[in-house]
């Protein structure tokens, strides 16, 4: 199969019947052989039965469908678990993607041999202030951690080879860093293309405000747990230690002169207390360190790593 396209959809029955019509003429046109995975994400419309009906319809269009609304990123995984197509597309369901970009998509995965292709909405048809000067900042900071030169990390148009979205795990709200995922994955190839965006035309958006700090703090568990995730003593013990022993110096210094300089006493000096707080933070992060490494120790994942080929074995 040439094509899988993963769409997660909840609450968008109106958008959902153009949406399909719209990929099958693509899909026609290019004679591709393709699948649409469409997974209903407890959506509280009607957009299961509509499913339904285009189904029997296009035995092209698989579905799956939650019983409650677990979120995007579970949704995509769902989807990529299912995928079979050469190349994966993700999109959303609300028509703000043009299903026109994928073959030239496919093409880079294919001919380029890119791992994953991420659209840039270059020229934007949302809120100026809620959303693309948020976004601006977003995709600078994720940009900055991940080394990854991607300008919309959280486009939701997306090309992938089919192997990099079977060694990813999408879980939480992680659908904004995929191409972060990929990286740490051991996938390299990424890049880029300026896609058509649109304005939405049915329903409403499903992400309110809380996805700054929600994205925000996913950006840091990520960058962390991909970094220090194997070995967390490496980050905590590190910055244990360095605070412990510079309390200890402040310490010693306080006490010699206490005893042999000037004799003041050592609680009337700020620095004491001072002293006292970096030692116990630097015991605190030290323990954090440790019981990270045991608790990363008896993980079963511990010593699963992703194997690109072998030979002889
Ligand atoms: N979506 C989903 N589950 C959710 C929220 C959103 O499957 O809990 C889908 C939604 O139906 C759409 C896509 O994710 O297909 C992107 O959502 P939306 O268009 O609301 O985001 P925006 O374009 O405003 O960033
Ligand atoms: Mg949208």
């Amino acid at each position: 199969m040439d094509i899988s396209i993963v769409i997660p959809l909840y609450n968008e029955d109106e958008s959902l019947p153009e949406l399909t019509a719209w990929i099958e003429r693509v899909m026609n046109t290019h004679q591709f052989s393709y699948e649409i995975i469409l997974i209903d994400d407890g959506s509280t419309d009607n957009s299961w039965n509509v499913i339904e009906q285009l189904r029997s319809k296009n035995s092209n269009i698989k579905a799956i469908k939650f019983q409650r609304n677990y979120g995007k990123s579970a949704a995509l995984n769902e989807g990529f678990k299912a995928a079979q197509g050469e190349v994966v597309i993700t999109m959303d369901a609300d028509m703000q993607d043009s299903p026109d970009e994928i073959p030239e998509l496919r093409k880079m995965i294919i001919e380029h041999n890119y791992d994953l292709v991420s659209g840039w909405k270059k020229k934007r048809f949302d809120n100026a202030l809620t959303k693309n000067l948020p976004s601006k900042l977003f995709n600078a900071a994720a940009r900055k951690m991940s080394g990854i030169q991607l300008n919309d990390f959280n486009c939701g148009l997306k090309a992938y080879k089919l192997k990099v979205v079977k060694c990813i795990e999408v879980y939480g709200e992680m659908h904004r860093y995929v191409p972060v995922l990929a990286k740490w994955a051991g996938f390299r190839k990424i890049g880029e293309k300026v896609v058509e965006h649109r304005a939405r035309k049915y329903g409403v958006t499903k992400f309110g405000w809380d996805r700054f700090v929600n994205g925000f703090l996913d950006l840091l568990t990520i960058f962390f747990v991909g970094k220090f995730g194997k070995r967390p003593m490496h980050f905590f013990g590190l910055w244990g230690t360095v605070s412990f022993l510079f309390g200890l110096m402040i310490f010693t210094y306080l006490s010699i002169s206490k005893f042999f300089l000037d004799k003041t006493g050592m609680t009337e000096r700020p620095l004491f207390f001072f002293a006292i707080l970096a030692m116990i933070m630097g015991t605190q992060l030290f323990l954090a360190g440790f019981i990270g490494e045991l608790i990363s120790r008896n993980s079963p994942e511990r010593n699963n790593y992703l194997i690109e080929q072998k030979i002889g074995l």
